[in-house]
């Protein structure tokens, strides 16, 4: 990469974002031996909203990244406590091709690891640097707009990886439209101290009520750190035809009393809030030269939330796309494709089943008997977690793809389309 004394700056490729997507896009290029140049408009370490939840298929992309020194000393959970509708149950993590444990990470620790990750490999980190504009020759993405504190850098780049998260303003000046009539979550969380932080298993309470009382679609966690912190926090679903009319903040502050004395919780603090694009519902996700990953491309989990996984597992899809498309790319149609073959299945069902929790009645009425039964919540549990992988050929898994191919018929919109 050669920084020109007008700012210009060239290099192979940009990544835009150094969250897990973005760096783990940068870490594989890098270490595939391209010339990456990985901005963000934060200064590092920074803290992200998240409930700082580590799935099994989190660990094993972490590992995959020969990432394992950041996972030392994090805790390690082995599933599930589910709370709900009068009943409690203990689910292990259950994928057959998957670690059985997971971890919690700080964002602002595992963020952190994962941008140093990518400059061990070799990536160039710019922070600081925000992208506001973007400059478009006959199709192409030839430079993108980084302003800075004291500098703006116009970065010209061969091929750029948009891993800006939610919100995504360098996807929508270059096309991302959000469908918000698919289901999609807000979330909020907090910290708080607990003699309980090693408790060796994630809480969740899937019968979430409001201070008034009232059921909402979604559920409340308790993570432990391990460092004598817990994340506390609930999210709920939406769509543009039924929005979450609730203040997150009160939310898991009502939340949060309700586990107060069991947890020993201590003052809560950090407080963030976030929507969440889920289950792929964006469309624009690629051009001529550049693709969207992570949140930018709605890749979340509509059933539980997370997405530190697919932020992961999309920077490496992406970085081995971009080696094995060639100079002559052309990525419109062959990512939003390889997103489509990956995750479309399983997105389509569960944004599906997720539309249902935002309807409280049938939520009060499934709820109770799903609690009643240890097997159903355990399949539940596999494909909430993300843990249905394309290895697996059980039933479970078998039935999940049959019902994703036959929900994929029945979408309007497909996944990224
Ligand atoms: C309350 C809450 C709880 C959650 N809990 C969990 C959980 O427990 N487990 C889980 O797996 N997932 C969870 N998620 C989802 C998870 O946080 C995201 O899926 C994950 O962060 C996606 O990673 P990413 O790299 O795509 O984007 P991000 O982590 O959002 O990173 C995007 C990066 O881009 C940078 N950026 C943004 N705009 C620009 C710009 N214009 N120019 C330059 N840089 C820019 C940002 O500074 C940021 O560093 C939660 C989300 C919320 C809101």
């Amino acid at each position: 990469m050669t920084a020109a004394p007008t700012d210009v700056v060239r290099t192979d490729v940009l990544v835009v974002g150094a969250g897990p997507g973005g760096s783990s896009a940068a870490t594989h290029l890098a270490r595939l031996g391209r010339d990456v140049l990985l901005a963000d408009g934060a200064v590092f370490p920074r803290d992200k909203a998240c409930g700082d939840g580590l799935t099994p298929r989190a660990v094993a992309e972490l590992e995959n990244l020969k990432l394992d020194h950041v996972l030392q000393g994090a805790p390690v959970n082995n599933g599930l406590r589910g709370h709900g509708f009068g009943r409690s149950l203990t689910l292990p993590w259950n994928g057959p091709h998957l670690p059985r444990h997971g971890s919690a990470i700080a964002r602002t620790v595992l963020d952190n690891a994962l941008r140093d990750a990518a400059l061990d490999a070799g990536a160039t980190g710019l922070d600081g640097h925000r992208a506001v504009d973007v400059e478009l020759t006959g199709g192409r993405l030839t430079g993108v707009v980084l302003r800075g504190p004291d500098r703006t850098v116009t970065v010209q780049a061969d091929h750029v990886v948009v891993a800006d998260g939610g919100k995504s303003h360098l996807g929508r000046l270059l096309g991302r439209t959000w469908h918000q009539e698919t289901v999609f979550g807000v979330a909020s969380r907090a910290y708080a101290t607990s003699p309980m932080a090693d408790d060796p298993w994630i809480t969740s309470h899937l019968e979430l009520r409001d201070e008034t009382g009232r059921m909402m679609g979604g559920y409340g966690w308790v993570f432990p750190l391990g460092n004598g912190m817990v994340n506390i926090g609930a999210g709920t679903l939406a769509t543009k035809k039924r929005p979450a009319s609730i203040n997150l903040r009160k939310l898991t502050e009502e939340y949060a009393r309700q586990r107060r004395d069991e947890w020993q919780l201590g003052e809560l603090t950090g407080y963030g809030s976030a929507p969440l694009p889920m289950g792929g519902a964006v469309s624009g996700v690629a051009g001529r030269n550049w693709m969207l990953i992570g949140d930018a491309a709605a890749c979340i989990n509509p059933l539980n939330g997370e997405g530190i996984d697919y932020a992961l597992e999309t920077g490496r899809l992406a970085a081995e796309h971009v080696v094995s498309a060639g100079p002559a790319a052309d990525y419109t149609a062959s990512w939003p494709a390889l997103l489509d073959a990956e995750y479309g299945e399983a997105f389509s069902i569960a944004r599906r089943l997720g539309l249902l929790i935002t309807h409280e009645r049938l939520l009060a009425l499934s709820g109770p008997i799903g609690m009643r039964s240890h097997a159903i919540m355990s399949v539940a549990f596999r494909v909430m977690g993300n843990l249905v992988t394309p290895e697996d050929t059980d039933v479970v898994a078998r039935l999940w793809r049959t019902a994703g191919r036959a929900s994929l018929r029945l979408d309007r919109r497909r996944p990224f389309h």
